[in-house]
């Protein structure tokens, strides 16, 4: 089966030193494996998401050297994909229509655990959310981080349209892996608990299961996580700074551990990274002081 990897983007904000790893990682990965690596526009949160950053995205993608295959898909594009499969979900009672309140949710201590309040109720009041409902979950081996058990107290069932009318990122992601016939996912540690999420979805679904590594997170120097200021700021595309900030993140990588010599420009340094790409060299906790 011919590898088939991306990566997803939320046009929230600028390509930034740590999306650059993100980015670099997963199409190292991909092109090393003689697969496919397509980039992906994850803007279903439109109030948070803007054009101008997509293209400052996909734009800088470019500079560096990070040239994607087939079309980008736009999530905000598709809504009737999206749709076809949540109703699908319904009227399989595979999903279930809420509309319980985050205030509700905080008094029953049903925030971070749904407790199934709406799962047989008859007549919910609207707009109301859809919610999945979770039957079967199942622990995967993650190439970065080993076997991963369910976390405690299972996955509770969440939500797939939000009850303003928003479509919730798990639904999205999981359809469109599907039909990008995506195999392969590379991505940031934060998303790792979401992983659970996706596959009891995946399962109900009857999609193929996924291979996935999450990267370790990028920690300043005291252990603590990068505040968004040191972190967001869009790196800079003029030709120094692409190389340096290539260096950078293989550095981070583990990739450039015993290597003296390597090309001194960007196109042939990713030539380089690609040949010589080793997963198992990706430390497990990147720590920083810029
Ligand atoms: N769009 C998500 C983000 O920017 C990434 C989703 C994914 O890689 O699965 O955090």
């Amino acid at each position: 089966m011919q590898y088939r990897g991306r990566f997803a983007p939320s046009p929230t904000g600028p390509l930034h030193q740590g999306s650059l790893l993100t980015a670099l990682a997963s199409y190292l990965d991909a092109k090393h494996h003689g697969g496919k690596w397509l980039v992906r526009i994850e803007d279903l949160d439109r109030p948070r998401c803007d054009y101008a950053h997509e293209h400052s995205i996909l734009t800088t993608l470019e500079a560096y050297g990070l040239e994607w295959d087939e079309t980008v898909l736009r999530q905000s594009d598709q809504p009737e994909r999206y749709e076809e499969i949540y109703q699908g979900l319904l009227n399989r009672k595979e999903a279930y229509l809420c509309d319980c309140s985050r205030a509700d949710l905080k008094n029953r201590g049903a925030l971070n655990h749904y407790d199934r309040f709406c799962l047989n109720k008859q007549n919910v009041s609207q707009p109301a959310a859809i919610r999945f409902k979770v039957t079967q979950t199942s622990p995967f081996e993650d190439r970065l981080l080993g076997q991963q058990a369910i976390s405690s107290g299972g996955v509770s069932d969440f939500i797939l349209l939000r009850r303003d009318g928003f479509i919730a990122y798990q639904l999205a992601v999981v359809v469109d892996d599907y039909d990008q016939n995506i195999n392969q996912i590379v991505r940031g540690s934060d998303l790792l608990l979401e992983t659970e999420k996706q596959r009891a979805l995946q399962l109900t679904l009857n999609y193929p299961m996924l291979e996935y590594a999450h990267l370790p997170l990028v920690l300043a120097e005291d252990g603590q996580k990068l505040s968004k200021q040191t972190f967001a700021t869009a790196i800079k595309r003029d030709a120094k700074s692409i190389y340096e900030n290539l260096m950078l993140a293989l550095q981070r990588l583990g990739q450039l551990t015993e290597e003296p010599e390597t090309p001194d420009d960007p196109v042939n340094l990713l030539d380089y990274a690609t040949k010589r790409w080793d997963i198992s060299k990706v430390p497990k906790v990147i720590k920083t002081t810029t």
